[in-house]
């Protein structure tokens, strides 16, 4: 098996996306430096329900080298500062970048009016249709199996989105697109691969995306995800992208920047389009050949979800006519992130690990079976 063809590069791309910026810095006044050695008879607070940019066990860890006057703070000063300090060990450039990102939103944010409001946050029954509900309501395995199909493995798909819902997003993403050209504001694209398309984040749906990533994703990628770190989803990256004949056209095989990704149909009428999926793939792997078992294609359907890990590599086919909208929400983990960073094997999730791993199984055994034939002798 090879890599399937696309017309572009035969080396999968990382896809890259733009960073949230970071929460509002603010000043501690004088006395603001840290501890040069813990108290170690202070108890750390736990963090892991704060939305905080980096991991909580570095708040906790930290929280023993605060200045004393900080120790019996409340815990959102407290994280505040941390977060304070931990940004001067960013490198400037990281900093300049976070900055203008968060003005960039701020502009949008106090220029742009939204065309619906009653979509900026998540009304359950106007935005899922009941059989998800249904199953989210229940978060079990049993539940999530009856209303998703897993053609491949690792690959759930399932009818998620009302139509109404769907012609609500794609006109306000019009919207949008409609005062970007009027006012001639320049706005970034959702990534490195797509040339239209809108960051949904960036124009006010973060607290929604984030919403509809913990109380609706997470239920089922802690079941189906959890060695790539699904239980333990912490931030988002969420973004329409359009394709047709006046858009982009096609999406070369690629990984997200992701642990799990949700890309659902929004319409509208379309043809070609269909997604390509080609097997698991650690850093290391990430060009390695296609088993027959790992080729999937998929068809778009309106209002259908695909949810998948986000090195499942993939791309588009060529939408061939009409126009097509897609809802894409990469899920990270920050946890899952730090930890990868010290381990070489994946074998729980890559394919190609995987491989090898009982490839060294399959020569051990034949060893032993060697050793005992010759020491029956
Ligand atoms: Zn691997």
């Amino acid at each position: 098996m090879s890599h399937p063809q696309n017309g572009s590069s035969d080396r999968t791309h990382q896809q890259q996306h733009p960073h949230v910026p970071p929460p509002m810095l603010s000043s501690y006044g004088p006395n603001s430096t840290l501890r040069s050695s813990p108290k170690r008879d202070h108890n750390p607070e736990n963090y892991d329900d704060m939305r905080l940019q980096f991991n909580h066990l570095i708040f906790t860890s930290l929280e023993q080298y605060l200045p004393p006057h900080l120790l019996n703070r409340s815990r959102e000063d407290k994280a505040n500062y941390m977060v304070n300090i931990l940004h001067r060990y960013l490198p400037e450039s990281e900093r300049v970048r976070i900055q203008k990102h968060k003005e960039y939103r701020r502009k949008i944010l106090s220029n742009y009016t939204p065309l619906h409001k009653e979509i900026y946050s998540v009304h359950a029954e106007n935005f899922f249709v009941p059989s998800f509900l249904q199953a989210i309501k229940e978060s079990r395995e049993v539940g999530f199996r009856r209303v998703m199909a897993e053609p491949v493995k690792g690959i759930f798909t399932f009818q998620m989105l009302q139509p109404k819902f769907c012609e609500k997003l794609i006109s306000e993403v019009d919207h949008f697109e409609r005062w970007v050209n009027q006012t001639k504001f320049r706005i970034m694209r959702p990534n490195t691969m797509n040339q239209y398309g809108a960051v949904l984040d960036d124009f006010g749906m973060e607290t929604m995306l984030d919403r509809l990533m913990n109380d609706f994703i997470l239920p089922i990628s802690r079941v189906f995800f959890t060695e790539v770190g699904g239980s333990t989803l912490d931030s988002h990256h969420g973004f329409i992208v359009e394709y047709g004949t006046n858009r982009d056209v096609e999406l070369g095989f690629h990984v997200d920047d992701s642990e799990i990704t949700l890309n659902i149909c929004l319409g509208k009428e379309f043809s070609g389009g269909e997604l390509f999926f080609r097997g698991v793939r650690c850093d290391e792997h990430v060009n390695t050949e296609t088993q027959s078992e790992e080729i999937f294609d998929y068809s778009h359907v309106p209002g259908h979800a695909v949810l998948h890990r986000g090195r499942h590599r993939h791309g588009a086919r060529p939408t061939t006519s009409g126009h097509r909208l897609n809802l894409i929400l990469w899920c990270r983990s920050s946890v899952f992130r730090e930890m990868k960073s010290y381990q070489r094997n994946f074998s729980t999730w890559c394919g190609e690990c995987r491989r090898k791993k009982k490839e060294r199984e399959r020569i051990s055994i034949a060893a032993t079976k060697q050793e005992l034939l010759r020491m029956s002798v």
